[in-house]
C-alpha cells in the first residue's frame, strides 16, 4: 500500500543518516571487533524508492542487483514493487531466492555465457538485452522464445564512468541487427540504453530517448532507459526528472501503450550506507601521517580505482562516548587499505585529527559498487552488514513495537539484539 507509507525521516545522530552507527560502533568496541561493516539504512532506500514513483510515475524501476547486493535491501525493494536487472546466472538467482518472480527480472547483460541464458530459460526469466549478431544466433538456441530487448550505444560523454565503449550497437547498424532478429524469428520487444554511471547532464537522457525513438520498430512496446541517476545529492538527481518526464511525453506518450522502465543502481543505495572502518597501524611518514584502515581498494573501495580524481571519501572520526577529538588540530594525513599492495591506497592527502590504533572512521555514502566490488586478497575478511530500519508501525518513535516482518539481517530497533 504505497500511498499509505509516509517516508520516515531519519533522525540525525553523529552520522549522516541514522543513529544507528552510534550502539553499533558502542556494541564492536565493547566485543574487541575490528571486522570493518556497513551499517544500511533501509529508510533511506524507502525513501529513494518513494521519491522515485513520486517524480517518474511513469518508469518502473528494476533495481540493478550489481550496485549491492545486500539481501535486505533486495527484499524491501522487492516488497515495495520495484524489478531488478540481473547481470547474470548468479544474480537471477539471488532475486528469485528472495522471493522475486521471473516477470519482474530483466537479465540486462548484452553479452551473456550461453548456460546463463539456459538458466534464465529455465526459470521462466525471459526478458533480456542483447546488441550483436553472435549473441542472437545462442539465444536462438537457448532461449528461442525470449523476448528481447535492443541495447544501444548512446553519448556517455556526460558520464564518469562509461559504458558504450563496451556496449550497445551503434545506431547506424541497429537496423542490420533487428532484421537479423527477424530472420531467427526472435521476438524484439524493446530498447535500451544506459548514459553511462553518475551522469552530471540530463541531456544526456533526452538525447538517449531521442535516439531509441529513432530505432523503435511499430512491433515494439517497452522502453528501458537504464541506470545513471545520482544517488548521492537530492537536488542534482533529480535533475532529470523533468528532463526525463517531457522526453518521455513528447516521443513515447502514455496512449502509445509503451511500458517505460529504468535500471537505477546507485540512485537507490548510495547514501544508505555508511562504512566503518577500523585504524589497524599508523606511522610518522614524510610531511603527513600514514594510517592503514582495514578496508581498501581489494575490499570495499574498490570504487576508488575508477574515480580517482571525483571521489570525494570524508572519512569522519568517530570515538565512542567522546567528541574531544572535534577540537584537536587536523593533519595531512594518507590512509592506506590493509594489503601487501601499494595499488592499495585509500586517500592520498585527507586532514583529519591524529588517529590512534584502534579509531573508527564513518565513510558516509558508501551504497554503490563497494560490497558488491570485494575480493579476498591477501584474506582480509569482507564488511559485515548490518542493515537497520526504523519501525515505521507503530508512527510514535517511543514505541517499541517489534517490525512484524522483516528482510533477512535485519536490525530493527533494538540493534545488539539484531547482531548475529
Ligand atoms: N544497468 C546496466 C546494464 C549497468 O551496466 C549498470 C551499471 O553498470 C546499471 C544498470 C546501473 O547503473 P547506475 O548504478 O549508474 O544506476
Amino acid at each position: 500500500h504505497m500511498s499509505s507509507i509516509e517516508p520516515p525521516q531519519c533522525t540525525l545522530g553523529s552520522c549522516k543518516h541514522c543513529s544507528w552507527q552510534k550502539p553499533l560502533l558502542l556494541f564492536f568496541f565493547l566485543q574487541g571487533n575490528q571486522q570493518p561493516f556497513y551499517v544500511a539504512s533501509l529508510d533511506c532506500v524507502l525513501k529513494a524508492y518513494l521519491r522515485w514513483t513520486t517524480n517518474l510515475p511513469r518508469v518502473q524501476p528494476f533495481y540493478a542487483v550489481k550496485c549491492n547486493n545486500t539481501p535486505a535491501v533486495l527484499w524491501l525493494l522487492s516488497a515495495l514493487g520495484s524489478g531488478f536487472d540481473c547481470a547474470s546466472k548468479g544474480e537471477i538467482d539471488l532475486a528469485l531466492s528472495l522471493g522475486v518472480t521471473p516477470d519482474k527480472i530483466i537479465y540486462a547483460h548484452p553479452t551473456k555465457p550461453s548456460y546463463h541464458i539456459r538458466y534464465a530459460c529455465s526459470q521462466g526469466v525471459d526478458t533480456m538485452t542483447f546488441d550483436n549478431e553472435e549473441e542472437l544466433l545462442k539465444i536462438s538456441s537457448f532461449h528461442a522464445h525470449a523476448k528481447l530487448v535492443l541495447r544501444i550505444a548512446v553519448d556517455d560523454s556526460k558520464s564518469e564512468l562509461k559504458l558504450s565503449p563496451k556496449f550497445g550497437v551503434p545506431l547506424s547498424s541497429a537496423g542490420k541487427l533487428l532484421e537479423r532478429a527477424a530472420q531467427l524469428g526472435l521476438q524484439v520487444t524493446g530498447v535500451s540504453f544506459h548514459v553511462g554511471s553518475r551522469c552530471t547532464e540530463s541531456s544526456a537522457f533526452k538525447q538517449a530517448i531521442a535516439d531509441s525513438r529513432h530505432v523503435f520498430d511499430i512491433a515494439m512496446s517497452l522502453l528501458d532507459i537504464g541506470g545513471g541517476f545520482s544517488g548521492t545529492d537530492d537536488s542534482v538527481s533529480f535533475d532529470e526528472v523533468k528532463v526525463i518526464n517531457e522526453a518521455l511525453d513528447e516521443l513515447f506518450p502514455p496512449d502509445s501503450g509503451v511500458r517505460i522502465i529504468a535500471e537505477p543502481g546507485r540512485y537507490c543505495v548510495e547514501s544508505a550506507f555508511t562504512l566503518a572502518v577500523n585504524v589497524i597501524a599508523k606511522r610518522a611518514g614524510n610531511r603527513r601521517m600514514e594510517y592503514y584502515i582495514n578496508d581498501g581498494v581489494y575490499g570495499s573501495l574498490n570504487c576508488i580505482l575508477n574515480f580517482p580524481e571525483n571521489m570525494k571519501i570524508e572519512p569522519h572520526l568517530h570515538r565512542v562516548n567522546t567528541t574531544e577529538h572535534s577540537h584537536e588540530p587536523r593533519l595531512k594525513s594518507l590512509l592506506w587499505g590493509p594489503t601487501c599492495d601499494c595499488v592499495d591506497k585509500v586517500l592520498d592527502s585527507v586532514w583529519i585529527p591524529e588517529l590512534r590504533v584502534g579509531d573508527w572512521l564513518l565513510l558516509d555514502n558508501s551504497g554503490a559498487y563497494t560490497s558488491s566490488l570485494c575480493s579476498d586478497f591477501n584474506g582480509f575478511e569482507r564488511a559485515l552488514t548490518f542493515p537497520v530500519m526504523t519501525n515505521p508501525r507503530p508512527r510514535n518513535r517511543s514505541q517499541t513495537a517489534p517490525v512484524e516482518l522483516g528482510p533477512p539481517g535485519l536490525v530493527t530497533n533494538t540493534p545488539a539484539a539484531g547482531l548475529r
